[in-house]
C-alpha cells in the first residue's frame, strides 16, 4: 500500500518535486532553477528541453534522498506556471523553439487588435478573459506566424501545443497529449460554458484544432496516463491530477466553498475567490477562470485578481535602491516608523494589472516631504502590497456580492509579519496563514490523491488544513478609510503617464 503522493510544481523560475503523506505533510523535496532567456526587451523564453531535464533530475534526486521508489507513491499530480506556451513535434518529441513565457509581451499588437474590431468582447464573454499578451492564444498565433513550416505541421496534427503541464505529461507518459480545464481556461481559446475549445475563438487566432490537447478534469479517476519505466520514476505511476499553479494553491488552501478565497504573495499577487459552479463575469476588472474540476463533478469557477508587482517591489528596494540587503530587512526597516506619514508608493513599474488594467501607468512615490526617510519608503512598499490586494478584494466583493470573512495567505512575502499585520489593518478582515506553506504543490497532490481514493473527499483535505498564524485588524475604521482614500489618490497620479498605441 503506497503511503505517499508526489507532485511536480513546474514554476516560472524553478521546478520542484515534492512528496506528501496522508496528513498533507511534506516528506521530501528537491528544486532546480532553469534559465530565463530574454533575447529582446519584453521577450521572455524558457527552453522546454531544459525544463524536462530539470524535472527528471528533481524527481530522481528526491526519490533517492528519501529512499523511496515508485511503489511508495499512490499517484502523481502536476502543477505549472500558467499560459506559458510550448509547441513540439509529435514524432520526434522535439520543440519547434523556446517556450513563450506568460510575462512575454511580444504579442502586444495581436492583443491590441482584438479590441479594435469587437473580437475582444467575444473573448471576454466566452473565455472570461480580457484580450492581453498574458494568455496563451496570442503566443501560439505568434509561433504559427513566425516559425517556418509550423502551420503546415499543425494542420496535419504533426505539431502539438501545450502549456508546461502538457509538455511534462507528454514526456513522462511517452506521448499522452492532455491538459486540464484550469490551464485551458488561460488560453482565450476555451469556452467556459462548454469547457471545450471553441471554433470561433480558434478562428480569431488562426489555430488549427488538431494541435490542441484533449481537455480533462483537474482530478482524473481515469488517469491521464501512466509514467514510463524509462522515465525518472523508473516504473509505472498513474498521473491523476493537473492544476495551474494559482488554482493548485486554491485547492491546497482548501477553498472548496463559494466565498472562500486565498491570496498568494510572490513576485506578484494572485487572489482567487471561489464562486462555486456559477460563472461570474467581472464588471470590475477581474478574470473569470476555472478553479478546478474533480472527476465527474461540475467545474467550480473563480474570480481572479492578478497584481503584477508586489514582492518584486521589495526586490527593487534591495537591488535598485540598495536600502536593504535582503528581502526580510524590509520588515526591520519599515518597523522603525509606525506610520508612512502620508507617503505612498505605487509600484506600477509595467503599468497596473487588476483591477485597473492600465498599461499607461508608471510607478510613483507621492506625498514626500523633507522629513521622510528610507524607513517610510520601506513601510510604504509593504503597504502598497496590501493596498493593491485591497483594490482586488474590493473588486471581488463588487462582482460577487460576497464579503470576505477571512483571507487565507501563502507565498514568500507572508514571512513578513509586519506586512501581514498591515494587510489585516488595511483590509479590515483577519489574515490567516497555514502550516504547510507549499500550497501549490500540495494542491496538485490533493487533486491526484482524490482521484485514486488516497484521500476520500474534500472533507478529509479540510481536516488537514491547520492555521499557523492569524493577524487581526487593529486600525480604527477612520484610519483605514483615510489611508485607503490616500492610496486611491496616489493611484490616480500614476495613470496616463506614458503613451501606448
Ligand atoms: P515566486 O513563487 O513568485 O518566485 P515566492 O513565493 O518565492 O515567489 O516569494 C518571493 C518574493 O517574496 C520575492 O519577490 C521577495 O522579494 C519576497 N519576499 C521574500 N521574503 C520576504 C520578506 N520577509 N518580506 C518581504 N518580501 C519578501
Amino acid at each position: 500500500m503506497a503511503d505517499f503522493v508526489g507532485a511536480v510544481d513546474q514554476g516560472t523560475t524553478s521546478t520542484r518535486f515534492m512528496i506528501f503523506d496522508h496528513s498533507g505533510a511534506e516528506v521530501a523535496r528537491h528544486q532546480l532553477e532553469h534559465t530565463q532567456i530574454m533575447p529582446r526587451p519584453g521577450w521572455v523564453e524558457h527552453d522546454p528541453a531544459e525544463i524536462w531535464e530539470r524535472t527528471r533530475t528533481v524527481v530522481e534526486t528526491t526519490l533517492r534522498r528519501a529512499g523511496l521508489g515508485v511503489t511508495d507513491l499512490a499517484a502523481l499530480g502536476l502543477t505549472n506556471q500558467r499560459e506559458t506556451t510550448v509547441v513540439w513535434n509529435r514524432r520526434t518529441g522535439r520543440p519547434y523553439g523556446n517556450a513563450i513565457v506568460w510575462q512575454d509581451t511580444r504579442t502586444d499588437r495581436i492583443a491590441a487588435a482584438l479590441d479594435r474590431d469587437g473580437r475582444g468582447d467575444v473573448i471576454r464573454h466566452k473565455a472570461g478573459l480580457p484580450p492581453a499578451t498574458y494568455f496563451s492564444g496570442a503566443k501560439l498565433q505568434w509561433m504559427l506566424d513566425h516559425v517556418d513550416g509550423l502551420r503546415a505541421d499543425a494542420e496535419r496534427g504533426e505539431a502539438l501545443f501545450g502549456t508546461t503541464d502538457t509538455w511534462l505529461l507528454w514526456n513522462l507518459t511517452g506521448g499522452v497529449h492532455v491538459t486540464d480545464v484550469t490551464n485551458a481556461s488561460r488560453t482565450m481559446l476555451m469556452d467556459l460554458q462548454t469547457l471545450d475549445w471553441d471554433d470561433e475563438l480558434l478562428g480569431f487566432f488562426g489555430i488549427p484544432r488538431p494541435m490542441l490537447p484533449e481537455i480533462r478534469p483537474s482530478s482524473a479517476p481515469d488517469p491521464y496516463g501512466t509514467t514510463t519505466a524509462g522515465g525518472p520514476f523508473g516504473g509505472e505511476l498513474p498521473v491523476t491530477g493537473i492544476l495551474g499553479d494559482q488554482q493548485a494553491a486554491t485547492v491546497g488552501q482548501v477553498c472548496f466553498a463559494a466565498g472562500e478565497a486565498k491570496n498568494t504573495y510572490g513576485t506578484g499577487n494572485f487572489l482567487l475567490l471561489n464562486t462555486g459552479t456559477e460563472i461570474v463575469r467581472s464588471k470590475a476588472g477581474l478574470l473569470t477562470t476555472v478553479a478546478y474540476q474533480f472527476g465527474a463533478d461540475p467545474a467550480v469557477f473563480a474570480l481572479e485578481g492578478s497584481i503584477a508587482v508586489t514582492g518584486s517591489a521589495v526586490q527593487w528596494l534591495r537591488d535598485q535602491l540598495g536600502i536593504i540587503s535582503a528581502a526580510a530587512d524590509s520588515e526591520v526597516l519599515a518597523a522603525q516608523v509606525d506610520d508612512t506619514e502620508g507617503c505612498y508608493f505605487v509600484p506600477a513599474f509595467s503599468g497596473l494589472f487588476a483591477p485597473y488594467w492600465r498599461s499607461d501607468a508608471r510607478g510613483a512615490v507621492v506625498g514626500l516631504s523633507r522629513f521622510h526617510s528610507g524607513a517610510h519608503l520601506a513601510r510604504a512598499t509593504l503597504e502598497a502590497i496590501c493596498y493593491q490586494s485591497r483594490d482586488v478584494a474590493q473588486a471581488m466583493e463588487q462582482d460577487s456580492g460576497v464579503r470576505l470573512e477571512v483571507l487565507k495567505v501563502d507565498g514568500g512575502v507572508t514571512a513578513n509579519d509586519l506586512c501581514m499585520q498591515l494587510q489585516a489593518d488595511i483590509l479590515g478582515v483577519p489574515v490567516s496563514r497555514p502550516v504547510v506553506a507549499e500550497t501549490t504543490a500540495l494542491g496538485a497532490a490533493y487533486a491526484a490523491g482524490l482521484a485514486t481514493g488516497f484521500w476520500r473527499d474534500t472533507g478529509e483535505l479540510r481536516a488537514n488544513w491547520h492555521e499557523s498564524k492569524r493577524w487581526t485588524p487593529s486600525w480604527t475604521e477612520d484610519r483605514r478609510a483615510g489611508g485607503y482614500a490616500g492610496w486611491r489618490k496616489a493611484v490616480q497620479r500614476t495613470l496616463d503617464w506614458v503613451e501606448v498605441d
